[in-house]
């Protein structure tokens, strides 16, 4: 594949970014000025290596309703009406699809949503959902608890939840579909309630700026306002506290799921029950005008493994969408991404792991009731209420030494016996008379470099989109973070909110993007 083609001056410029890092050392502070120049040409509409098409076109013919079709002229000639005729193949992906979603959770489900949302022309894109688990057995979708907040630290962050927020109120002006019941996100308006210590106070007064200035409605308060509104709260080591007054408290997560799997299919968006294995590439080497030598990759086809089967469906396709949360990591390593020498573009991984995140559900009848809102003790323990008897769940995300085996789902109880249950009863004493009720365990979709989402293409694998590695706020971004890569993919840069923090480039760059209220 690919040979060394000559490219004229003006595309050097745009090529020049990869070369900076083409087996040199990382560091050099020129070589990043001139990387982070040209990741800014690069990311101008219309590359045409990030061109939407699959190598050779593609037909949308109604398979579906032909099969129905000649499946009941069959079965009306034949003895019998419990025989089927046909194999149902209607699970198997289709031999091309202009973008593959690897993972069907809420992000790559969002993205999916808003590729067929913004599409210039009805039909005009063929978008293909690849999930290996039709019963989400380990997604963090549905482990999750819910939660969605403006007291974010990073404008950007602050901005993604604003409009989710908006999007879930008005949830049915987008998801709604004709004669399906509305949609019932069992939204929960209770707000967050973040509590500081004297050590953290500034830096949480700050936050409270920065998302007034966004927009957000949340308030400060003093201890003694929170013994008045909460008097179930004991304050003593509390200095400062934040309140979300608008638009904070939690969801169900399956129904959102539930509503976007049912909405897309109404969109006649593709679904395949399938683990992602392999993709194929082409490669082309490039030469810049200053003659520097390039390898930009692109992904032609995407192996498609079936459930209980050795067999693999080739899919061909123009644009790959890697949204496989906790697993966007291997996801990109069958790319190739991290898997050239150390120090270069090549070399580095797309940093997002699973980590295991407890859950423990409690039943205390003397508990704070109907007004508790979801609160983050200054320990990083938090808990809301859940339900209406009684019942609260919470937890604490481990230190890196006390981070728990991830190649399982198993919980430690000891865990809320020993890191959660005394900060628990030490902020609400009534939670010293609590019972355990049940626990599980999910897995954050953890970025380890800086605990925050990695969205828009590769530099190299021009064609794979990320949206993930969210740490633990993917699900409330989700429906911000789908129109955004949606926004890249039909436009070439992001419109409604700029992302381009968020860009993979940051790694190579070394330059964190670092979200302080995580938990
Ligand atoms: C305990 C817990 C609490 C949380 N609380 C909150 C909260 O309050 N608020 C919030 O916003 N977020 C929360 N989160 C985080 C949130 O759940 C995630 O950020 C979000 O769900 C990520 O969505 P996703 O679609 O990227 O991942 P997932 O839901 O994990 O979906 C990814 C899918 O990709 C599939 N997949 C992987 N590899 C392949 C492959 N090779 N081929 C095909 N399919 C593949 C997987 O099977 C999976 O279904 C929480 C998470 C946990 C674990």
């Amino acid at each position: 594949m690919g040979g060394l083609v000559r490219i004229p001056p003006w595309r050097g410029k745009v090529i020049t970014k990869v070369v900076a890092e083409c087996g040199a050392l990382r560091g050099s502070g020129s070589e990043k000025l001139m990387f982070r120049r040209a990741l800014q040409l690069g990311l101008r509409p219309g590359l045409s290596f990030r061109r939407l098409g699959t190598r050779r076109g593609g037909s949308t013919l109604d398979w579906h309703g032909k099969v129905a079709e000649i499946k009941k002229k069959i079965q009306s000639a034949l003895p019998g009406d419990t025989w089927d005729p046909l194999y149902d193949t209607s699970h198997l992906p289709p031999e091309h699809a202009d973008v593959v979603v690897v993972g069907g959770g809420v992000i790559g489900l969002s993205v999916a949503y808003w590729l067929k949302k913004l599409e210039k022309k009805r039909d005009a894109i063929r978008v293909l959902v690849v999930e290996r688990d039709s019963t989400y057995s380990k997604a963090s979708t549905v482990f999750s608890v819910g939660g969605i907040r403006q007291q974010f630290s990073l404008p950007e962050n602050i901005q993604l939840s604003l409009f989710s927020a908006n999007f879930l109120r008005n949830i049915n002006e987008y998801l709604a579909v004709v004669d399906a019941p509305p949609v019932d996100l069992q939204f929960n308006p209770s707000g967050y309630l973040l509590l500081a210590s004297d050590k953290d106070a500034a830096v949480l007064e700050n936050n409270v700026k920065v998302q007034r200035q966004e927009g957000a409605k949340v308030c400060l308060m003093s201890p003694e306002h929170l013994r008045t509104k909460f008097p179930w709260i004991n304050t003593e080591g509390v200095a400062l506290a934040s309140y979300g007054m608008e638009g904070e408290g939690w969801f169900d997560p399956w129904s959102l799921l539930q509503a976007f799997r049912l909405k897309l299919q109404s969109m006649g968006v593709l679904f395949s029950q399938g683990e992602v294995t392999r993709f194929v590439t082409s490669s082309t080497s490039m030469e810049t005008s200053s003659g520097e030598k390039v390898n930009l990759k692109r992904i032609y086809e995407v192996h498609v493994k079936m459930d209980n089967s050795l067999e693999y469906q080739p899919v061909e396709c123009a644009i790959v969408i890697n949204a496989a949360g906790a697993w966007s990591g291997q996801v990109a390593e069958l790319a190739g991404i991290g898997m050239g020498p150390p120090g270069t573009l090549q070399g580095i991984k797309l940093p997002v792991e699973p980590r295991k995140r407890y859950v423990y559900v409690w039943h205390c009848p003397q508990g704070p009731g109907l007004e508790t809102p979801l609160v983050a003790d200054v320990s990083r323990v938090y808990f809301r209420r859940e339900g209406l008897g009684c019942n609260y769940l919470g937890g604490r995300s481990p230190t890196e030494e006390e981070e728990p085996d991830p190649t399982n789902l198993e919980v430690d109880h000891d865990f809320f016996q020993d890191k959660v249950w005394p900060h628990l009863a030490k902020r609400v004493p009534a939670f010293n008379n609590l019972k355990v009720q049940s626990a599980w365990a999910g897995f954050y979709d953890y970025n380890t470099f800086d605990q925050n989402g990695v969205v828009g293409p590769h530099p190299l694998v021009v064609n794979m989109y990320f949206a993930t590695g969210f740490s633990g706020h993917g699900l409330q971004h989700a429906p911000a973070v789908g129109r955004a890569v949606a926004e890249m993919v039909l436009e070439g840069h992001f419109q409604t909110i700029d992302m381009s923090p968020f860009l993979f480039s940051r790694f190579y760059l070394e330059e964190k993007f670092q979200e302080r209220n995580i938990f």
